[in-house]
């Protein structure tokens, strides 16, 4: 409802993935407030701290209101634009001649508008001729796009919120959706079948405390456990045979592989008590609509991709997927990390095509009206790679597009030095405070959320406006238009004419789309997307009927060539880093509050959100542990790892196990402890266990 003010603006939230839609409330050009809107099919009229707080996080003095560069002191003076892309331009140029083409790259985000992506990706690539470049999208999703498409040929989240609301039996991995995802918990929560739901964590978290069942297995032996339940389920014939049979391979080689984990390996690695793994088998077979959903408690290991196969294993054998209530299901992380996902042009071609298909990149020349020679064969390195190519001096120059690697990189001491090894870091981003932006050698200062338009894609793979009620501080300008800007002093201006805005680009990626599972060619502009309240890909330009939730896979058919959703396995690996007499305790690291985001980069600029969050850092300890280092709740204590140690308060708590510690990420020091380990399908980053040892400050 309008609450005050002339009028009120629709616009879907710049956090997190669930994509809630917010009415701003404007009087002239002023925005007075929000309220969730009460007629869009996500949050039906609700929102959580972050949400409600988006507007009062724009107006925060560190906000970067001109370009910085840093000047023969060593400083970061103000500048005009002018001298910023033109700096930007002979800098980055410079190095390219004299070191190639690749020695130049970009860190991008799921934080920007899907048109804002595509352009930095294209301008970066196709313009600039960078080969390289990724988005912090690896640090959350890329093990779910890696999953999704080598399990049903293309990266297809199948669901629609409304299975949360449908489903009798919900298993959460690794999610503690309470919290990170708290909206979608509320559709959980207006479930009327009196769901089962099981949470998978080895901590004990709002989520598992809310849960009718709570496994609490020993850190990353999920894998174990979901190959140990796939065999419980084949050696009582609790499968789909006929599901089966129709519309899946590999299953025979599978059931082989899964007879090696047999209850006593599986009670064995994961800590869980036999009858215990039996009733999370039970509640499987009895459940009519099951549904599985996994977050970054899968996707940070250093076996992500096999453990999110794994849990789409059990959807596929029971044939739960769909269906309403059922499928296999990776929520998002970041508001736009679907977006990145289709259109960064960093890991998959524009479109989700393919770098390496003489085909698609024709296609994408095609429409783009640009040279099939500017398009790399080649997908790019993955973020760990391009981190590694600084470190060798193959990568020289680098742009970080609205992230913060300083803070949010694993084994953060290397990081840094790694970074500060570039010859010319540029940082684009809302504030000249974070930390990767202290250490640039030039700021460019850009719009946030509020102060823009364009879309974003949410978990459930719907499409929705983002729009602009506030004027950006001083001189800073919408991503859009600092890389248009940019282009232009590049000399490569030309390429972009027809991408003159948003609502211009967005008309390009439809074109880019047409074809793809992710076809959304039949949405017609952002008036469309308004009046709906957001369209799910796919929307191809024949679709002649709309449906407000659609789930994929309703017609058995999967988008590999044999129309089949394949069955893939692997031997579990041990940790990386397991710990020893010297480091004893795991430490798992993740989501600490429903008010706080990532880095805090903007969260941590609201007074409101500041109060909902402790601001010191805190470690979860159990009291066996705690007891016998004499520690009490509140005690200074140091946590180290063999990479670096930290300062905290503990927070002695039954809530996690024995032998296990527990840091929230949003603390800048959190990531001097973690073990730079990756999923080797994925390349994502294993945030989630290693080492350390904690003793009193
Ligand atoms: Fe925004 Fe996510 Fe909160 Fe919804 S749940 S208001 S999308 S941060």
């Amino acid at each position: 409802p309008q609450m005050h003010g002339d009028r009120a603006t629709a616009s879907v939230c710049g956090f997190c993935s669930t994509g809630c839609n917010l009415n701003v409330h404007q009087r002239g050009d002023e925005a007075l407030g929000l309220s969730p809107a009460t007629d869009y099919p996500v949050n039906l009229g609700m929102a959580c701290p972050k949400g409600w707080e988006a507007l009062a996080v724009l107006d925060a003095p560190d906000r970067a209101t001109r370009p910085l560069l840093r000047n023969a002191v060593g400083k970061l003076e103000p500048v005009g634009w002018d001298v910023a892309a033109t700096t930007f331009g002979d800098r980055m140029q410079a190095i390219q001649r004299e070191h190639g083409p690749q020695s130049v790259a970009f860190l991008s985000t799921g934080q920007i508008v899907t048109e804002e992506m595509a352009l930095l990706g294209a301008l970066a690539k196709f313009g600039m001729g960078m080969l390289h470049g990724d988005g912090n999208t690896r640090q959350c999703m890329a093990t779910a796009v890696v999953a999704y498409k080598q399990a049903f040929g293309f990266d297809a989240p199948p669901y629609t919120y409304a299975d949360f609301e449908q489903s009798d039996t919900i298993v959460l991995v690794g999610s503690n959706l309470c919290i990170a995802h708290p909206i979608l918990w509320q559709r959980v929560m207006r479930n009327q079948f009196d769901p089962q739901i099981i949470a998978i964590d080895p901590r004990t978290t709002e989520t598992t405390m809310a849960a009718t069942q709570h496994l609490a297995l020993q850190p990353k032996s999920d894998l174990a456990l979901f190959y140990g339940v796939a065999h419980l389920l084949i050696e009582r014939e609790w499968i789909d045979r006929e599901f089966i049979d129709a519309h899946t391979s590999g299953f025979d080689e599978f059931a082989a592989f899964v007879s090696d984990f047999p209850l006593s390996r599986v009670v064995a690695e994961t800590g869980l008590a036999a009858e215990v793994i039996e009733r999370f088998a039970e509640s499987i077979h009895n459940g009519l609509r099951v549904s599985f959903w996994w977050t970054m408690g899968v996707n940070q290991s250093h076996q992500a991709v096999r453990t999110a196969q794994a849990i789409i294993n059990l959807a596929l054998m029971t044939g739960n997927i769909g269906r309403p209530g059922t499928g296999a299901n990776s929520i998002t992380g970041q508001c736009n990390a679907m977006g990145s996902r289709l259109f960064s042009n960093t890991t998959n071609l524009l479109g989700g095509h393919d770098f390496a298909s003489a085909e698609d990149r024709q296609k994408v020349a095609g429409i783009l009206a640009i040279d099939e020679s500017r398009i790399p064969h080649e997908a790019s390195w993955p973020y760990h790679r391009i981190m590694e190519g600084i470190l060798r001096r193959e990568i020289r120059g680098l742009w970080v597009v609205a992230t913060n690697p300083a803070h949010s990189w694993i084994n953060q001491e290397t990081a840094r030095d790694v970074l500060s090894r570039l010859d010319f870091l540029v940082v684009q981003d809302m504030y000249h405070s974070t930390e990767t932006a202290r250490i640039a050698d030039l700021v460019l200062p850009a719009a946030g959320w509020g102060e823009k338009e364009g879309t974003f894609i949410n978990s459930e793979r719907r499409i929705g406006v983002t729009s602009k009620v506030a004027r950006a501080p001083g001189e800073a300008l919408a991503d859009f238009h600092i890389f248009k800007l940019l282009a232009e002093y590049w000399g490569c201006g030309e390429m972009f004419r027809r991408w003159e805005s948003p609502a211009a680009t967005f008309e390009i990626l439809k074109q880019l789309s047409a074809g793809q599972p992710c076809d959304v060619a039949g949405i017609d502009g952002y008036a469309m997307l308004r009046e709906r309240g957001g369209v799910q890909w796919p929307y191809p330009a024949e679709s002649d009927e709309y449906a407000t939730e659609r789930r994929l896979f309703a017609d058995g058919r999967f988008f590999h060539p044999d129309g089949r959703a394949k069955f893939l396995c692997e031997e579990p690996r041990p940790l990386p880093e397991p710990t020893t007499s010297k480091f004893p305790l795991t430490l798992l690291t993740g989501r600490g509050s429903v008010a706080q985001w990532h880095t805090q980069t903007r969260t941590a600029k609201s007074a409101v959100l500041r109060k909902l969050y402790p601001e010191e850092l805190y470690v979860e300890i159990n009291p066996h542990d705690a007891a016998g280092l004499l520690i009490s709740s509140g005690d200074l204590i140091i946590v180290a790892s063999q990479r670096g140690e930290l300062r905290g308060r503990a927070m002695v708590t039954p809530a996690v196990q024995p032998g296990q510690v527990f840091i929230p990420m949003h603390y800048e020091a959190t990531n001097r402890l973690t073990h730079p380990s990756f999923d080797p399908y994925s390349h994502q980053p294993s945030y989630k266990a290693c080492a350390v040892r904690v003793a009193m400050a």
